[in-house]
């Protein structure tokens, strides 16, 4: 048995997308947005669904609208202008009346937070390389119906399921999904963060927990020293503490839920996405049925470690190695249809 004709024929016009160079408007070190003629390193091809900044060091998704990146410039914005403000309304206050230390200190906690702000955006998430090599089975006559249907393997405590991604044409490894925001299949894909416009998977997961902390403890710090001052000093003297108080203090709400229902997910050994699809225990709204998750292996510290301490692996698209022209990981490929 094959699929409908229409995925038959979506399947037999699989073709090159014309190499998007001709088009290249504008393409160097810092910022890389299309691709050069010829290309040197692997991100340089790869960029019809993807930006570069600082020679492939860093990569971005590139989304449809400009509206999309708001939570993102948003995300990132709350974290830079916190700095600036600090130094310049507290710093002082806290190098003559507390100590020179808690200065260093705030810098610190700043800058891990960044640094892992950075490493989970701009990082590669897992994702995996899609098929181009299909068979002529497969080209000319559709997907196998086995394809289509999901497949049971044993799994470390039952059977689990497999499933092949009919986008990617590929089999994708067992927690893997695929995200229609990136386009890609993404290895053990938690979630699409949408505040750092970027999917959240085998290997960003552990900078994203860890930006969650530092910038809870961040936020905690600045609360704890302004708070220090307030009560120190006339409030009408220190607008400013008070701002800072104010805006730490709504900063730390949403990353602290967030870790909190991470810290969960790992006790109990399951993903934001595998949670989300779980059925619900009947008669509770919250409560769902993450027992028969065959990942948890009842040991809840056993859970957590393996989940929040996972390694990270080797990215499948090493984007700065040399570029081939033989290597179809990074050509770009659209399905036409016949019309
Ligand atoms: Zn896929
Ligand atoms: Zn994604």
């Amino acid at each position: 048995m094959t699929l409908s004709k229409s995925k038959i024929w979506q399947a037999a016009e699989l073709k090159p997308v014309e190499f998007p160079l001709k088009r290249a408007l504008f393409s160097n070190w810092f910022v890389t947005w299309t691709s050069p003629e010829n290309p040197a390193y692997n991100y340089q091809a790869y960029t019809e669904s993807r930006y570069y900044l600082f020679g492939g060091r860093l990569r971005g998704l590139r989304l449809v609208k400009l509206k999309q990146y708001v939570s993102l410039i948003t995300t990132i914005v709350l974290h830079v202008v916190s700095l600036p403000l600090y130094i310049i309304f507290e710093a002082r206050y806290a190098w003559t009346h507390i100590s020179p230390a808690i200065i260093f200190i705030f810098c610190y906690l700043w800058c891990l937070s960044a640094s892992c702000l950075i490493r989970a955006t701009f990082q590669d998430p897992g994702l995996l390389p899609r098929n181009v090599h299909l068979v002529d089975n497969v080209v000319r006559n559709g997907l196998p119906i086995e394809y289509i249907n999901s497949q049971l393997v044993d799994g470390p405590k039952s059977k689990v399921e497999l499933k092949y991604c009919t986008t990617c044409y590929i089999w994708r490894p067992v927690r893997s999904s695929h995200c229609s925001m990136c386009n890609a299949c993404i290895l053990n894909m938690d979630h699409h963060c949408p505040f750092l416009a970027n999917c959240i998977g085998q290997r960003n997961y552990w900078h994203f927990l860890c930006y969650l902390t530092f910038t809870i403890l961040l936020c905690a710090f600045v609360c704890a020293q302004t708070a220090y001052r307030i009560s120190r000093q006339d409030i009408a003297d220190t607008p400013m503490s008070l701002f800072l108080l104010i805006y730490a203090a709504l900063c730390i709400m949403f990353p602290a839920s967030l870790l909190f229902t991470h810290l969960c997910f790992g006790l109990t050994g399951i993903t934001t996405r595998e949670y989300l699809a779980t059925d619900r225990v009947e008669g509770h709204f919250f409560l769902k049925d993450v027992c028969l998750n065959p990942f948890n292996s009842g040991n809840l510290i056993a859970n957590w470690l393996r989940q929040w301490l996972r390694p990270r692996g080797l990215s499948t698209l090493p984007l700065r190695q040399q570029f081939t022209e033989t290597d179809t990981r990074f050509q770009e490929y659209v399905i036409g249809s016949l019309t």
